[in-house]
């Protein structure tokens, strides 16, 4: 645990150093939970953001990409049931005065279950060696199934004291499981209390004349109340996708993991619409999609799990999470919903338009059922961030800090070096950064020894150094060192262009999907 707290620590301050995030009104001492992406952090996202939306609508003949406002009519959020039940269940330690989100303290309490079952394998896994059947063990184990069937069994009950509204027996499941706050340690609690996470405002010059408005806290919305214009003006048949990437708020009652639970964040969104009945067969679909995009950027296997939810949001009628390897452990990063024909109905009846297709193979109009993915760009971004920042020991045993983005993401991709201050140099390596740049982002730099720059480049996350000495001046070949293996190929300078295409073309990475 220790570790995983000083490794996030490392995060955060690494982010900061380069250039990548920085607390909002950070003069002003901040805002709680707000953060602003400095300028490698912009051009991190932004290639986050291009590669989902490339993936998505780009490779995809029958989905399209829209951009709708954040304020929406207020109905809106009446229609998709925010304004009555998107509420968290939040619990205060009398002691600590620290706020929860009670659903929060119940899955942290069983994720221990979970470990503690796992680290169980892993012994066993040591002990058998390679005659280890873990399928066998795991269903035969009594302490594995003693865990496993507790954390089953507490998921449950939680799921469905929520499902009934009963704050009180979440209450008392807290306290039946003798929660402590992590930070009093005191089991003090407070009842449970639902809190509405919209943001209000106000639209509009004159009290009397201006409208209430909330900030819309997921993109989804937009999508549904303009299905028959994209439906229309596109032409699109079922079924069809339409996506979007845009600004979330919540008033998220905990907001203390950095970038991963923010009050304003970004959400890179797709609802699918299909035949009803087809949804299920699409549900799985795009859960195997999802996560091989997610797979095709390299980082390794181990780093993902589903999670199927039991408790399932008003909406839906099957759910899951794609989970993380954060470093305080797995958590959501993106969702799967098969959300029926919950929105686009509630829509029908609070507007009194239709939002049907008529579907000529089967010969009549129908409500579409949704399948949504959605994902959050900041989580994605701390997701690939963190799992990035490693600490190596060289061979020399010297250590170095390398953070190894995948080259497509990186938000630098060469940085030119001339080996000295001097003697033309400096004039040759800016002429093969006027030649890079109408394809590449690229940096100069020429103070420090080159050693340095190297190790600088490598904790800023750019995957190519090129570095121009005086041989270049005789036979116009550089040196091009590689980010992850720190070797280095001599090459013309006629080849930079093509060597570093081959590593961080959007293309060739969109292929492995
Ligand atoms: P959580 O349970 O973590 O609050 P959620 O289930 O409410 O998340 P959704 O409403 O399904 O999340 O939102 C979809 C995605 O948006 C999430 O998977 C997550 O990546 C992102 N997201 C949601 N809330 C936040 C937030 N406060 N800050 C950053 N990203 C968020």
């Amino acid at each position: 645990m220790k570790n995983n707290e000083d490794k996030f620590k490392k995060v955060i301050s690494h982010a900061k150093e380069y250039g990548y995030i920085f607390q909002s009104s950070e003069i002003y001492d901040g805002l709680n939970a707000v953060y602003d992406y400095g300028q490698n952090g912009a051009e991190l996202k932004k290639n986050i953001r291009e590669y989902w939306w490339k993936a998505m609508v780009q490779m995809h003949e029958n989905i399209v990409g829209i951009d709708a406002a954040i304020f929406m009519h207020p109905t809106t959020w009446k229609a998709s049931g925010h304004v009555d039940a998107f509420n968290d269940p939040l619990i205060d330690n009398k002691d600590s005065k620290k706020r929860y989100r009670a659903d929060v303290l119940i899955e942290d309490y069983a994720e221990k279950l979970n470990l503690k079952a796992q680290k169980e394998i892993k012994k066993a896994a040591k002990r058998f060696g390679d005659a280890f059947n873990e399928e066998e063990f795991v269903s035969t184990n009594a302490k594995v199934l003693r865990y496993y069937a507790k954390r089953d069994e507490v998921l449950k009950r939680m799921a469905s004291s929520l499902e009934a509204e009963d704050l009180a027996d979440v209450k008392k499941l807290i306290e039946e499981l003798e929660i402590a706050c992590p930070v009093s340690g005191s089991k003090n609690w407070t009842d449970v209390k639902q809190f509405n996470l919209m943001f209000g405002t106000k639209l509009g010059a004159t009290a009397e004349s201006s409208m209430d408005l909330y900030l819309r806290p997921e993109t989804a919305q937009g999508i549904f109340v303009n299905f028959s214009n994209v439906q229309k003006t596109g032409r699109m048949k079922i079924p069809f996708g339409i996506a979007q990437t845009g600004k979330a708020f919540r008033n998220e009652i905990v907001a203390r993991q950095f970038i991963f639970r923010m009050r304003e964040f970004e959400q890179m969104e797709m609802q699918f619409f299909v035949r009803p009945g087809e949804e299920i067969k699409w549900y799985n679909h795009w859960k195997e999609e999802r996560l091989n995009w997610h797979l095709s950027l390299g980082l390794p296997k181990e780093n993902y799990r589903f999670h199927d939810h039991d408790k399932l949001a008003h909406y839906a009628n099957a759910a899951a999470d794609i989970e993380f390897n954060f470093p305080f452990g797995f958590k959501e990063l993106e969702g799967i919903h098969s959300r029926t024909d919950f929105d686009l109905k509630a829509h029908e009846e609070f507007s009194g338009k239709k939002l049907q297709f008529f579907d000529h193979e089967v010969n009549k109009s129908y409500v579409p059922y949704v399948i949504e993915t959605s994902i959050g760009l900041d989580r994605m971004f701390l997701a690939i961030f963190s799992a990035s920042l490693q600490k190596e020991t060289l061979e020399d045993n010297s250590e170095r800090i390398v953070l190894k983005l995948p080259a497509v993401l990186a938000p630098t991709k060469a940085a030119v070096l001339p080996l000295v201050k001097k003697d033309g140099l400096p004039e040759i390596a800016r002429k093969i950064i006027d030649e890079l740049k109408y394809d590449f982002n690229v940096t100069y730099d020429e103070k420090d020894a080159i050693g340095r720059r190297y190790r600088r480049q490598d904790a800023a996350g750019t995957p190519f150094c090129i570095t121009v000495d005086h041989q270049t001046k005789e036979d116009q070949m550089v040196t091009i060192r590689h980010r992850d293996s720190m070797k280095q190929e001599r090459v013309s300078i006629e080849r930079i262009k093509e060597i570093i295409n081959r590593e961080v073309s959007m293309s060739s990475w969109l292929q492995k999907i």
